[in-house]
């Protein structure tokens, strides 16, 4: 049988290997980490599916089927699918996975979220040398296109039959690490809301003062949403729980033809996370500044999320009972916190899986979506014996 050392090898080499697979959007291929997991599905011992029900886009699933094969399933979810990378900007080659002194391992998908991947894998790999059975099924699935809001992968999967036959219970999807002995879970995501708003007024010579002009309303508008922006920050600063934050960020801006010309337009797009309990007021907001900075100001909506139902996180939810005894063994506690940004979980609770979103790579920097995304040996063989706990705690629950 295979020492905790060899383990700890055959468990870092693998995270490397799914790492320097370039499942890097646009128009990934994705067949390199199909033949991948199917080896790693053989090598412990799981059955191996592959859905292809939306074309270039497989759904992976590796099964460890449980005693009790009616119960209700667990998901334990991931996404091959990685963002782009600035190479110029990489310290380290982003796909290849070198690792440093420290025993930080360098690539995209280091954080977000080829480790917990793996990570889950190793652990039932410890759990079925150390012969565990589940009691309920698990299923280690790896969807595509995560990171496009799942268009082409959770949204369309979760509506096959080759998904429903799955009989999910519950999920564990990705979610944020905490620092010590604090973990974080997530139970809820705000929701997005991408607007442009429109300013439009008189046009003329540069060198004229006229009113009803485009830039004034649009100054309007700046104020209201940047007062508004900040007394959200101060909630943040003052360390209120972020769940009943709204973020705010300005992030295009476009107007005028020519230097001396007033112009007709000015347009701002706006990207808002917004609590599910203040969106209605929220919007009756930005309906009311639209209004009170002049006339013809007007709202486009861009991107505006349905609203998603939260995971109960109390007695009533046998799974986060499970989860939360099964760390406090370890000497953890946990915090429960709402996402400001999106994940595949909010497409499950949707349709009505309980999940919740957990990351177990406690005390790193946030290197998701940045340069030098890193993840550190140590924290990550620390989340795969985590996980050696978690994973029974579900199945059994
Ligand atoms: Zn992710």
């Amino acid at each position: 049988m295979a020492s905790q050392k060899q383990l700890d090898t055959i468990a870092v080499e693998n995270f490397r290997q799914y790492l320097r697979i370039p499942s890097v959007h646009p128009d990934i291929n994705y067949e390199p980490c199909v033949e991948f997991l199917e080896k790693q599905a053989k090598d412990i011992g799981l059955e191996f599916s592959v859905f292809r029900d939306v074309p270039k886009n497989p759904m992976l699933v590796l099964t460890w089927t449980g005693r009790e094969k009616s119960l209700p399933s667990i998901m334990l979810s991931s996404h091959m699918d990685v963002v782009p990378v600035y190479e110029k900007m990489w310290t380290h080659k982003p796909f290849d996975a070198d690792i440093d002194e420290k025993g930080n391992i360098y690539a995209r998908g280091a954080q977000d979220m080829k480790c917990i991947g793996i990570q889950y894998l190793e652990a039932i790999r410890r759990l079925k040398l150390g012969g565990v059975q589940p009691r309920r099924t698990i299923h280690v699935t790896f969807l595509p296109d995560e990171e496009n809001g799942g268009l082409r992968g959770a949204k369309q999967y979760i509506n096959t039959e080759n998904f429903k036959k799955l009989n999910i219970g519950f999920a564990l999807d990705e979610g944020k690490h905490g620092e010590g002995n604090t973990l974080i879970l997530v139970y809820g995501e705000k929701r997005r809301w991408s607007f442009r708003i429109h300013c439009t007024g008189g046009t003329g010579h540069g060198s004229l003062l006229l009113e009803n002009t485009a830039g004034e309303k649009m100054r309007y508008i700046l104020d209201k949403f940047y007062d508004f922006r900040a007394e959200q920050l101060v909630k943040k600063i003052e360390g209120n729980s972020t769940d009943h934050i709204i973020s705010i960020n300005l992030t295009i801006l476009h107007g005028g033809v020519q230097n001396n010309v007033i112009p007709d337009e000015f347009t701002l797009v706006f990207d808002t996370r917004v609590p599910d309990e203040d969106f209605e007021k929220f919007e009756d907001n930005v309906a009311q500044w639209c209004k009170d900075a002049g006339k013809n100001v007007w709202v486009e909506d861009l991107r505006r999320d349905d609203k998603y139902p939260n995971t109960a996180a109390d007695d009533s939810n046998i799974f986060w009972v499970a989860f939360k005894e099964a760390v406090q063994l370890e000497g953890y506690k946990v915090d429960l916190e709402i996402l400001s940004a999106n994940s595949n979980a909010r497409l499950y609770r949707g349709a009505l899986i309980p999940t919740l979103g957990f990351s177990p790579n406690q005390d790193t920097p946030v290197k998701m979506h940045d340069h030098d995304e890193f993840l550190n040996v140590n924290v990550f063989l620390k989340g795969v014996k985590l996980y050696t706990h978690i994973i029974p705690a579900l199945s059994n629950a």
